[in-house]
Formats: C-alpha cells, structure tokens, sequence
C-alpha cells in the first residue's frame, strides 16, 4: 500500500511504501496525510499544489494528518475557507467531498 507523507524540511510531498515515519530525502521526521494514494494520484498539478501549500501551513498540516484523528471529522482540508486559497473554483472541491 502506498501513503502520502509530507516532509515539512523538504517542503515536498513523498508517496512511499507504507506508513513511515522519516523522510527518504533528508531523513527527517514525516507526517503522513490523512489523504489517499488513489485520490492523490487523480489531483491535476495545481490540486496538488495546493496540497502543498496546505501543508506548510503547521496548523493546516496538523488536520491533514493521518494521526490527528480526533480532530478527524473537522479537519478536511476541503473546509479550509475559500478566502486562503489563491484561484479557488469551487468545482475543485467538490471532488473531495466524499
Ligand atoms: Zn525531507
């Protein structure tokens, strides 16, 4: 199986084999995104730059983590409000809202 990992050091987003915990780049420490493989793998590049700058975001990246499951149902990144994000269309997430 395969996880989406961010590196907050790389600033980048790794898509490795299984859940883990160190960066494969600069062997820091990974967070590994609440997101999956099969729907990260279906986002254009600006989808996935978004992503990105989600992710470097620490209070952002904290709800889209995996590990954050408490926070689990609030922390869809999609309800991120609107006025964050540069160029939004709201078509672009409506495809995650499931
Ligand atoms: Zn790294």
């Amino acid at each position: 199986m395969m996880y989406i990992h961010y590196c907050k050091y790389c600033q980048r987003i790794h898509i490795l084999n299984g859940h883990k915990n160190y960066c494969p780049r600069c062997k820091g420490h990974l967070t590994e995104l609440k997101i999956s493989y099969m729907k990260y793998v279906n986002l254009d590049k600006e989808e996935r730059k978004t992503l990105r700058e989600h992710c470097a975001n620490p209070k952002e990246l904290l709800l889209l983590s995996a590990s954050s499951k408490k926070t689990y149902e609030h922390a869809k990144w999609l309800q991120i409000p609107a006025s964050n994000i540069e160029n939004y269309h709201s078509g672009h997430y409506a495809a995650y809202s499931q």
